[in-house]
């Protein structure tokens, strides 16, 4: 509901109320830019259960080492359950996966397999890269299991804006750095609303030395010359600001930002883990111990009965095949794997996981002979912002000043032209050939790529969990018998497209086996 403005000269000046006048002056288009920009992003976290009690059935298999499943098994553990971790890869993590050197990677489908030939020391995270502070879960886990962490630089004001097609007006095609664009944008509107104050032309409810202190506010925040007040790019010199309406159609607004209204997944700071996203689940494995974690072990079938839970097993390395019994089994896998597996769900249960679609995400990251990004552009960390076909573009927040890096090149969640099915050769030269248009070294410094398309990746089968949250959650959240399932597509709080989804999902899968196995 909005409140109606009061005329007191005593009353708040929202940001609301600022615009609404805005647009008396620099028309609706201009509140328009302004206000879109504003991201109301939700972020989240939830208290972990605390729970007691112990119950005499306390036999649980846990299907996955994803994020959740490895939450589940700690948390379990630490009620003193007997637990086991089945993990169908080589390694932990699921989504969560760090290349490296040597990284294989044959997709479903393909004849060719990547082997990542990157500098020893350096790597990209293909899945999760970022962890908002708001996430207190993740990063409860990272301060509990020993996981250190560094700062992620989610925007870096010199990095460039570079926008294509006659629709972005005459800045079209142009390198424009971050910081002047938005030095400009700031600049022209506080200029043009010193002006409306002066002509009286703001129906604000302000005293006379309200408006004085505004005026000053507005000055110095512009960097407007405190003489004349109009914007002319000052202690940059030499450079002519670029017009406003030039701006304005450029799309700079879409980067426009002030600090976000709410806490959420943007607001700054971001936290990464120090060499690699994946050392938050290999600490987690750490905390529950090895020897609780069967790897290379495929989940074939999942039977349950009155007495327990029986889950037939592939040793891949072996191809030997093996069953195990407990008494409750959390289903910590991909939604699609799921749908098509042989697991005594319900009807209504694997419909619902059939239902559930999955990001087509892919990302690559190119080793570059130097950091000419810092070198050359004095870009450190942050993304390109453009409308190339590469989704995000991404700097390394990680071994400034060192000699060698690896460029994010592309990070996509839908899909781009005929990637999927194209080969990790073609996909290189895609990305290469588009985001040399900013950075021409991306051809000339570069040494090496190593690509993942997630819709392609055995054992995953896709991304992220998409669509409706809450219709979602309802059927797969609940137990049926001595099977539940708990990855993070049906956690309760934050989004399953992070990996406080995971977290959360472990967390009420604990809840939901604990008040099972309490009653049995
Ligand atoms: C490209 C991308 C970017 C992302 N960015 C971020 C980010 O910046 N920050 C963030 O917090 N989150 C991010 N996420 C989301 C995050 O990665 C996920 O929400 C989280 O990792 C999901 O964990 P999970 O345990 O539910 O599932 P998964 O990670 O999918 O785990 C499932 C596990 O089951 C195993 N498995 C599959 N089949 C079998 C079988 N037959 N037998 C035995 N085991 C099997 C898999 O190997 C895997 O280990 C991103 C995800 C993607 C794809």
């Amino acid at each position: 509901m909005r409140k109606k403005m009061s005329s007191s000269s005593n009353a708040v000046v929202t940001r609301r109320h600022f615009l609404e006048q805005l647009g008396l002056v620099g028309g609706t288009s201009l509140v328009m830019t302004a206000m879109n920009s504003w991201d109301l992003m939700a972020g989240g976290a939830q208290e972990r259960p605390h729970l007691t009690g112990k119950p005499t059935k306390n036999k649980v298999i846990v299907l996955g080492a994803g994020v959740s499943g490895l939450v589940t098994a700690y948390e379990l553990g630490k009620l003193g359950y007997d637990v086991r971790v089945i993990e169908a890869r080589d390694r932990v993590g699921g989504l969560n996966w760090t290349v490296r050197k040597g990284t294989e990677h044959q997709e479903i489908g393909a004849t060719e397999k990547q082997v990542c030939a990157f500098d020893e020391g350096l790597y990209v995270n293909v899945g999760p890269w970022r962890i908002p502070y708001t996430h207190t879960g993740v990063l409860g886990y990272c301060r509990e299991v020993g996981v250190p962490v560094e700062i992620f630089i989610n925007e870096a004001e010199n990095s460039y804006f570079y926008y294509e097609g006659e629709q972005f007006g005459s800045l079209a095609g142009k390198r424009l750095r971050l910081r002047e664009v938005k030095a400009d944008m700031l600049g022209h509107v506080n200029e043009l609303l010193v002006k409306a104050i002066d002509q009286n032309k703001l129906d604000m409810p302000m005293t006379a030395e309200d408006k004085d202190r505004f005026v000053k506010f507005l000055v110095s925040e512009g960097y407007l010359d405190p003489t004349t007040k109009t914007y002319k790019a000052i202690g940059d010199s030499g450079r002519q600001p670029y017009d406003t309406n030039a701006l304005l159609k450029a799309n700079i607004g879409t980067r426009f930002r002030s600090v976000p209204l709410t806490d959420g997944t943007q607001a700054a700071p971001i936290f990464q883990p120090i060499g690699g996203m994946d050392q938050f689940p290999k600490g987690l494995a750490r905390a529950i111990g090895a020897q609780k974690i069967s790897m290379n072990t495929e989940v074939i079938s999942v039977r349950q009965d009155e007495s327990g839970v029986k889950v037939a097993v592939l040793d891949t390395k072996t191809g030997k095949k093996s069953e195990l019994t407990a008494d409750f089994c959390a289903v910590c896998l991909p939604m699609p794997i799921i749908a098509k597996m042989d697991i005594a769900f319900s009807p209504e249960m694997l419909n619902a996981a059939k239902a559930v679609a999955t990001s087509n995400s892919a990302k690559m990251g190119l080793q570059m002979k130097r950091r000419w990004w810092e070198e050359d552009d004095q870009i450190f960390g942050g993304h390109l912002y453009s409308n190339l076909p590469l989704g995000e573009f991404s700097y390394p927040s990680t071994g400034y000043f060192s000699k060698k890096g690896i460029i994010l090149g592309m990070y996509a969640n839908g899909p781009v032209g005929n990637l999927l099915d194209a080969t990790p050769a073609q996909r290189v030269e895609h990305v290469v050939s588009n985001s040399s248009k900013v950075h021409p070294q991306m051809r000339t410094e570069f040494e090496n790529a190593f690509g993942v398309w997630w819709k392609k990746v055995k054992y995953s089968e896709g991304g992220y969990a998409t669509g409706s949250a809450s219709a979602r959650r309802e059927q797969l959240s609940k137990m049926e018998n001595r099977l539940v399932i708990g990855s993070a597509a049906v956690c309760p709080y934050s989004e399953p497209d992070w990996q406080e989804g995971a977290v959360s999902a472990g967390w009420q899968t604990v809840k939901t086996i604990h008040e099972r196995a309490m009653k049995a």
